[in-house]
């Protein structure tokens, strides 16, 4: 026979033992509750700290996986169902791959029997769940499915008996009474159940954290939960484990055909034992004529086979069947009342099918269409705040915000006002407005290097002229800019490195000839040694360096220190012009952009994104003497008819002014630190190595061990395990950018809970790359 594989559970000691029976029973309801295990077990504070630290950790196969509130599904209002299907052996981990992306959905196995995909599913009072069921069969693939919801519950109890876990005796089901109707959350209800719901900290106070989220007194918390009870929305505060790890690694769903009249008693004596989790009566039909369900966790096969002979031995009931579990897609609880929770079916798919037949891919800036991380691209409705809303209504944490410009939050109020005003006065003149110099006021007054500025439409044409006058003020042609950074998409710019030299550039699009490419020389970002080669290379031919201060599109990447500075220097030195494109950084990392931040002043800035607050726009500038060379003061030729438009200009200038208020960039700072503490946080737990990286409310994750410092660095991140972390922070309400090499971006509007919540969906999804 072969031997078994040692579990965590089989190098537990008493006590560990004795912990986790306590942990997973009666969590005391009290403010040091760790404390209050402490005093019963006979142990100090810290070493009951100390253990059931480790019980969650690595070493011990995180055999504890959650303490938290443990809430009735039905009770909160909310409907739940078990599916079977029956799908293709070789189309199963698709299915179930579609299946899992809705959150309603806690479990999903495959099961050795022709319906061999299991999943449960809850969705809210106000959904219905066949319409939902429906969806979800349809977009795995439309196979044969039975509903199975529950029309008697004989036991939910998952707790697993670690002192005598291996004897076959009865013991109290503890199916709690629960009041027939129980009364429904309201909206603070709701704010609780969203904390309680979610896993504790393990520290002497872990009611501390919610007790701050919610803006209540430890003690109001605990008084809550005493009222959920009453009030049959919590069945218990409790630890949840991992049943492989405490050593329970069979899993048979164990199905009795029993005659009507006995069902009480077969399935009585069925939740008596402490190895029968669940134990539902369910619906039959023609082709499944079994209607009493116990699941049953036992150390081996062998064992669950033991138990189900057992039952059937005592009832007299000798007509079952027994599915083991083949593979655990999902196991998790479900969230209640997370707006991620309103998922039904995919509009975003049918929108996208027909986009595709009028416009290029189906969008009209090509990394939106997803390719880079897979699925179907999301089309959104509405965005509020942090939030964005996606056709199908399902609200997700933005942290791409327009790619930036929306640093205060999605439809600010004020912005909005200001712009329906505007709206009514004209939408556009082809004329001069005030309007367009109180902006071009704000941006002198708050950007070191610009003292005229011109407002154009879009980042591209604010580098591409930007460097057009760059080259007339010098009478120099040639240009060098950085691997990896980003531009906008004009022919010149478009280019990247020749293999491994980094004089010569090729064109990086079709349709960009080489003779436009050849002005262009590349260096690697924070490579001072190659801008030095280049200059003493192309000696008096170089009209001006652009660089990105900080890379914002391939990844985040910070310049080393020095790398600006020395950019500066020999810029200065070789008569050529320095170019902080800044369409990014511009208000984003400080109100001054990076040129503030790091005290170094370039000679033009490339502007955008923040200063139209989220419509169409881009601005270049810089010192008097080179902008007065613009028409038409000057020769260098640049126009545009929507420049400056009015709409444009009212929303950037009340972005500037809720932006120059005190405290605002410190608030984004520390938020972001707070996130990217948290994502930090979440990786290590699951041993996910990453390199971070951020400068203010700019941040990436790279999926690589190594340090991230120039556009070949970045490239060797694997992308292809960003690409599984974007769907599954996707699929928990979390809107990050599609691609490894783009930035996150916070606003102002994202709150502590939205953090935490993302924090908690990273949670998820760095242990599920684990898996
Ligand atoms: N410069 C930088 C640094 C950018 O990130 C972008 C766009 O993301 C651009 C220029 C081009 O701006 P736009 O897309 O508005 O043309």
């Amino acid at each position: 026979m072969a031997r078994a594989k040692q579990s965590s559970a089989d190098q537990l000691d008493t006590v560990d033992r004795r912990l986790l029976d306590v942990l997973q029973r009666d969590f005391p309801p009290t403010v040091r509750p760790f404390a209050a295990i402490g005093e019963r077990l006979g142990l100090p504070e810290e070493e009951v700290l100390a253990r059931v630290r480790r019980l969650k950790g690595p070493q011990k196969g995180r055999l504890i996986r959650q303490i938290s509130a443990i809430f009735d599904t039905s009770a909160l209002g909310y409907k739940s169902t078990l599916v079977a299907m029956q799908v293709p052996e070789h189309d199963v981990d698709q299915a179930a791959a579609a299946i899992n992306r809705h959150p309603g959905v806690s479990h999903n196995y495959q099961r050795d029997h022709p319906w061999n995909l299991w999943f449960t599913l809850a969705v809210p009072p106000n959904e219905k769940l066949e319409t939902t069921v429906e969806a979800l069969v349809d977009e795995s693939g439309g196979y044969p499915y039975r509903l199975f919801p529950p029309l008697r519950v004989f036991k939910i109890n998952v707790q697993l008996d670690m002192e005598a876990a291996s004897d076959i005796s009865p013991v109290d089901s503890a199916q709690g009474s629960r009041p027939a109707s129980a009364p429904t959350p309201n909206t603070r209800d709701r704010a609780f159940i969203r904390e309680l719901q979610e896993d504790i900290g393990i520290v002497p106070h872990p009611f501390a954290g919610v007790a701050d989220r919610l803006g209540v007194s430890q003690e109001e918390v605990l008084a809550w939960l005493q009222e959920a009870k009453t009030a049959g929305w919590l069945r218990r505060f409790a630890a949840i484990l991992h049943h492989r790890q405490a050593g329970y690694v069979a899993n048979g769903m164990v199905v009795w055909r029993v005659p009507d009249g006995s069902i009480e008693s077969v399935a009585t004596f069925a939740a008596s034992l402490p190895q029968v989790s669940h134990c539902y009566q369910r619906p039959t039909y023609p082709d499944w004529p079994y209607n009493l369900f116990t699941m049953i966790h036992a150390k081996s096969k062998e064992n669950c086979r033991a138990i189900a002979q057992k039952i059937s031995q005592e009832t007299g009931v000798s007509d079952y069947v027994i599915l083991f579990s083949t593979k655990e897609y999902k196991k998790a609880r479900p969230k209640y009342f997370v707006p991620a929770q309103e998922v039904t079916t995919s509009k975003s798919q049918s929108l996208h099918s027909e986009a595709q037949r009028y416009m290029p891919g189906g969008v009209n800036s090509p990394v939106r269409a997803f390719r880079a991380v897979g699925g179907e691209p999301l089309f959104i409705a509405r965005g509020e705040g942090p939030y964005i809303y996606d056709a199908d209504g399902r609200c997700y944490v933005d942290y791409v915000l327009s790619w930036g410009p929306l640093i205060l939050g999605h439809a600010h109020p004020q912005v909005v006002s200001a712009l329906k005003e505007a709206v009514e006065r004209g939408i556009s003149y082809g004329a001069p407005t005030a309007l367009e110099t109180e902006l071009a006021k704000r941006v002198v007054e708050a950007v070191p290097s610009i003292e005229m500025v011109r407002f154009v439409n879009s980042g591209t044409e604010a580098t591409m002229s930007a460097l057009r006058l760059a080259r007339a003020y010098t009478g120099r042609s040639k240009i060098i800019k950085f691997e990896g950074c980003y531009h906008g998409h004009a022919d010149f710019l478009l280019v990247r490195a020749g293999s491994g030299v980094t004089t010569l550039a090729l064109p990086d699009s079709a349709g960009v000839p080489e003779s436009i490419a050849r002005d262009t020389l590349v260096a690697p970002y924070n490579d001072l040694q190659a801008v030095d080669r280049l200059f003493s290379e192309n000696r008096g031919e170089i009209a001006a360096v652009i660089v990105e201060p900080v890379a914002g599109n391939m990844g985040v990447i910070p310049p080393e220190p020095g790398f600006l500075e020395g950019v500066r220097e020999v810029t200065k030195a070789e008569g050529a012009l320095l170019i902080f494109d800044e369409v990014i950084t511009g208000f984003r990392v400080a109100y001054g952009g990076a040129q503030a931040l790091y005290g170094v002043t370039p000679d033009l800035t490339c502007l955008g994104k923040v200063i139209g607050g989220g419509l169409p726009v881009g601005a270049y500038g810089g010192r008097r003497e080179i902008m007065e060379m613009v028409a038409p003061l000057g020769p260098v030729y640049q126009a545009g008819t929507l420049s400056g438009n009015p709409l444009s200009m009212t929303a950037g200038i009340e972005t500037l002014k809720l932006l120059a208020e005190p405290g605002v960039y410190q608030r984004l700072e520390e938020m972001s630190a707070r996130l990217a503490a948290g994502l930090r946080a979440a990786a290590e737990a699951a041993r996910t190595p990453v390199f971070q990286t951020r400068v203010g409310s700019m941040f990436c994750v790279f999926f690589s061990a190594e340090r991230i410092v120039d556009y070949a660095s970045a490239k060797r991140s694997d992308s292809n395990k960003y690409a599984l972390f974007f769907r599954a922070m996707l699929a928990n309400g979390v809107y990050l950018a599609p691609s490894q090499f783009e930035a996150g971006f916070l606003s102002l509007a994202h709150s502590e809970q939205d953090i935490h919540r993302t924090v908690q969906a990273a949670e998820a999804a760095f242990s599920g790359l684990r898996a």
